[in-house]
């Protein structure tokens, strides 16, 4: 291995560990035909098997079994079964051998490449790993394999293998490297340290570990794993007090604790069991019973049962297209069975509670209109007219229209630019912190009830959301927090993420409240600050809130359909919130104003399908999403063609300095441990999510819509955002190393063709070139931030911050008397911006890209939005038309409006 300590090599492990099995295959085939010799081979599975132990197969037998024809000289037989593995993990055919009950057992039945061994892949049941931390001697292993494998009976839904591991380091290496373990066995009485010394895995786990060390008992061990993978089951088994144990409150992070090993069949069924917990998906699985019974419709929906369709002459292929299910899972009923979303009993009401359970929330809503609703539900459901919200004016605009809608006072804070790449990033804490305390020194504290952020951002930023709710907490502890994670609902299943998730960092708020520690943490605090500490101490100081204040209540919302496997539009809204009963019945009234009464049944059903997926697999999934980014990452920058013209952006680019404490430069940069990544990941204000890449085009000549259309008609390769001079590419759970190689092929294509045309084109075609690009790169406008509310708007508002009331302003637009439209470009423009009166936009106007509001209804047009608007060469923009020129309220309209406002002060 190169550089153990890069990230790659260890999100990568997965991928890369049937690439060990071929290089060992190609060592050992190289002995057979007599250019190889056996260290070679010997050395090549040294690599691999400390590794190997992590995972049921080839697992321990096996592996003795080949170390046997290895000492044996036997190199033909040595291939033979190297080969053997390499092509059983290559295919995960392992998995199916499980059912033939003989796995590991035998040398004999070793798994063939053929899927027609197995009687049928559908007649297969889903295959997991369970993890055993013993301290039985390794020389009893592979008798406690047999004896659980033993206990597999034909009425099993599912088939596992066992991994046995013998000390709590080895156990946590397991749980991190195999993703296939979705339970853990432990037993008291397993030592601290590992046998083995891999350095890899040694400095990740000194990084976790630490604390462990001093208290290595079955329970702790439990806590530990259980932070690290939610998703997983653990039991605990003792020999000693096992009431005791159970009443530790330490023991809560264990689905169960038994009494010593003679309880196996009782283990084995309760392990089944809660893999049946996360299997189910209530809703799915009733649906498919629905489709299945003969039913007469005489409601509303003629497509329902397929009827309409499979009987016309002229419609009839979109039932070929779609299939017979679909229709017959159609219906409109809400009885049956069948759920009714919009006030769920049954199992709708049964599936969101799992997917609270999933996704770390007290509650789960299911939304089937996609986080566009889900953001405008929330909003309506917690702020009332003339409320405050602090809020990304760079956010999605389902916020800003939801403010339009219910008549909540948006106080816009300021992402931070990023103008080299006509991009923002996120809102820094400072800003946030000067609005709370703007409005704490006014007087106005009580009126602010909402933090509304877009967590990671289009690009990837990642909120320390942590730290922005504690320090916010500190100066108002009631306030409410709204994430929009649209983009990363994912990020629940990698460790990594989570802790920046707004539920993970919620969880982690709610335990510190619960410490006695963090009463005394904010006395000591108290106590240094002193009774009327300045401002700009405030400004400085990393906040601690009071404990016995803070009212915990967080909202966070996500596109299910963006980063898991549901139907586009399904979205989600997570609640934890102390006092949700107080919001309960508004809640509910959002959900009646926003959802539509025929909800998609089909959408309903992916939401709980995808719930069961990432419980089962998320973890596996996510970590080689991030194993693909990080492998694109590396190629682009590093590929002698392609690095000419290409590149993505690292933390360093993204992120100012500023924002990066920790000192953090990029995750591939030589030098970067493990320990630096996790230090960034805790301590710093901003971090970049690796798996948004932002691909820099402008220098190979693109302008980023250019280069999404090239992408997509010439190589089938879809991409999300672009900006000026750049697109972003995602890597998602469905991405596989293939992808990989096809974009790498498309932009050395795509870079040979610019090579071919200088060598063409000569002087002259260089020339064009390298004016495209420093056009793109260097001549790129200002970011143009808020400028503010025209008075009239302004109500009551104080003097230091900007809230304004954009619903009046959004109707008035409504009175086409109130309006007039002044081209861009026209002299006027310019006059009144020097002379008056105010130019005051009627309505949003939002360029796609950047995709945020240049203009909101109401606010004062100032030089640098019309400059930008000016220089901004997109096609699109919403709420524009240039033949008429921009939409502004008449200024006479607005006078009368100002006295009453300012009277009203
Ligand atoms: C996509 C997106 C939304 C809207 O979600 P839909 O599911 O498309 O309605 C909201 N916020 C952000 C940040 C988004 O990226």
């Amino acid at each position: 291995m190169a550089a153990p300590d890069r990230i790659d090599n260890f999100f990568a492990m997965q991928s890369a560990r049937s690439d060990r099995w071929r290089d060992t295959l190609t060592a050992a085939q190289k002995w057979v035909s007599g250019n190889g010799s056996r260290a070679a081979v010997e050395d090549s599975l040294g690599e691999i098997s400390t590794l190997e132990e992590f995972h049921a197969y080839p697992g321990v037998r096996l592996m003795s079994r080949l170390r046997e024809k290895i000492a044996a000289g036997d190199a033909g037989a040595t291939a033979e079964l190297i080969s053997r593995f390499s092509n059983a993990i290559l295919t995960k055919s392992y998995s199916h051998q499980a059912e033939t009950d003989q796995a590991s057992e035998s040398a004999d039945a070793l798994p063939e490449l053929l899927p027609s061994v197995i009687a049928g892949r559908d007649a297969r049941r889903p295959y997991f790993e369970v993890l055993l931390v013993t301290p039985q001697p390794a020389s009893r292993w592979a008798a406690l394999s047999a004896e659980f494998r033993r206990l597999r009976r034909v009425e099993d839904s599912f088939i596992y293998e066992p991994v046995i591991v013998g000390s709590f380091e080895d156990a946590l290496c397991a749980a991190i490297v195999n993703p296939q373990i979705l339970a853990v066995i432990v037993a008291e009485g397993v030592p601290f340290r590992s046998s083995h010394d891999a350095p890899v895995l040694r400095r990740i786990l000194d990084q976790t570990m630490g604390a462990l060390a001093a208290d290595a008992s079955a329970l702790r061990l439990a806590g530990i794993l259980k932070n690290l993978r939610p998703d997983l089951d653990i039991y605990v088994t003792t020999d000693r007090a096992v009431e005791k144990l159970a009443s530790d409150p330490a023991a809560a992070c264990a689905t169960r604790i038994f009494y010593a090993v003679e309880e196996l069949l009782e283990l084995h069924l309760a392990v089944l069991e809660g893999i049946q917990k996360r299997f189910e998906t209530p809703f799915f699985d009733n649906l498919k019973r629905y489709a299945q019974r003969p039913i007469g419709t005489f409601h509303a929906l003629p497509i329902a049962r397929g009827k309409s369709v499979f009987q016309s002459e002229w419609i009839r292929d979109m039932g070929e297209f779609y299939g017979i299910n679909l229709f017959l899972a159609e219906s409109s009923a809400t009885t049956g069975g069948l759920d009714s979303l919009l006030e769920p009993t049954g199992n709708i009401k049964k599936a969101q509670d799992m997917a609270a359970r999933a996704f770390g929330a007290d509650h789960v809503f299911f939304v089937t209109n996609g986080t566009s609703t889900s953001n405008k539900m929330v909003v309506q459901a917690l702020v009332a007219p003339g409320d405050i919200v602090i809020v990304d004016r760079n956010c999605h605009k389902s916020h800003h229209y939801g403010l339009v809608l219910n008549g909540g006072q948006p106080l816009y804070v300021e992402a931070f630019p990023l103008t080299q790449y006509s991009m923002y990033g996120a809102v820094p804490l400072q800003s946030i912190k000067k609005a709370l305390l703007d409005l704490r020194d006014e007087g106005r504290l009580d009126r602010l009830r909402l933090l509304d952020l877009t967590n990671c951002t289009f690009d990837g930023h990642m909120y320390n959301t942590r730290r922005v709710m504690e320090e916010c907490l500190a100066i108002k502890p009631d306030l409410i927090f709204l994430w929009d994670e649209a983009w990363s609902g994912f990020a629940r299943w990698s460790p990594f993420l989570r802790p920046r998730t707004g539920m993970g960092a919620a969880a982690a708020i709610e335990s510190w409240l619960q410490d006695p520690a963090s009463v005394a943490a904010y006395e000591k605090q108290q106590k240094d600050l002193g009774p009327k500490p300045s401002r700009e101490k405030l400004m400085t100081t990393r906040l601690v809130p009071d404990p016995r204040k803070v009212r915990l209540r967080v909202y966070q919302t996500n596109s299910t359909h963006k980063s898991m496997s549901a139907i586009r539009q399904g979205s989600m809204v997570l609640v934890k919130d102390v006092d949700f009963g107080s919001v309960e019945s508004q809640f509910h009234e959002a959900i009646f104003t926003h959802a539509s009464t025929s909800p998609n049944q089909q959408l309903i059903a992916s939401l709980d399908v995808a719930r069961r997926q990432m419980e089962l697999e998320g973890y596996g999934l996510v970590m080689n999403a991030i194993s693909v980014a990080l492998k694109i990452r590396a190629i682009v920058n590093s590929h002698p063609v392609i690095s000419k013209y290409f590149k993505v952006l690292g933390a360093d680019e993204l992120i100012p300095e500023a924002f990066r404490q920790s000192g953090f430069v990029d995750y591939l940069v030589p030098g970067t441990t493990w320990g630096d990544i996790v230090k960034a990941m805790r301590e710093d204000e901003f971090y970049l999510d690796p798996t948004r890449m932002t691909l820099v085009c402008g220098n190979a000549g693109f302008d980023g819509t250019q280069f999404k259309s090239l992408l997509a008609s010439r190589f089938n390769i879809q991409v999300n955002k672009t900006s000026r001079n750049s697109v972003l590419l995602q890597s998602n759970i469905n991405n596989t190393r293939s992808d990989i190689a096809h974009l790498v092929r498309v932009l050395v294509e795509i870079c040979g063709e610019i090579e071919e045309r200088f060598a063409t084109g000569g002087e002259g075609e260089r020339k064009g070139f390298a004016a495209r690009t420093k056009s793109l790169m260097h001549d790129v406008p200002d970011l143009p931030n808020f400028s503010r509310f025209h008075d009239a708007f302004r109500g009551n508002a104080g003097k230091h911050t900007n809230e304004g009331d954009m619903r009046t302003a959004f109707f008035m637009a409504y009175d086409e008397s109130s309006c007039e439209y002044i081209p861009l470009n026209s002299p006027e423009i310019n006059k009144r911006l020097e002379k008056g009166p105010d130019l005051v936009s009627a309505n949003f106007v939002i360029p796609y890209p950047p995709g945020f509001p240049i203009m909101v209804p109401g606010q004062v047009l100032t030089q640098d939005a019309i400059g930008f608007m000016r220089k901004l060469d997109v096609k699109e923009i919403h709420g524009y038309e240039s033949a008429k020129g921009l939409k502004l309220i008449r200024p006479e309209k607005l006078r009368g409006k100002s006295a009453a406002s300012r009277a009203a002060q």
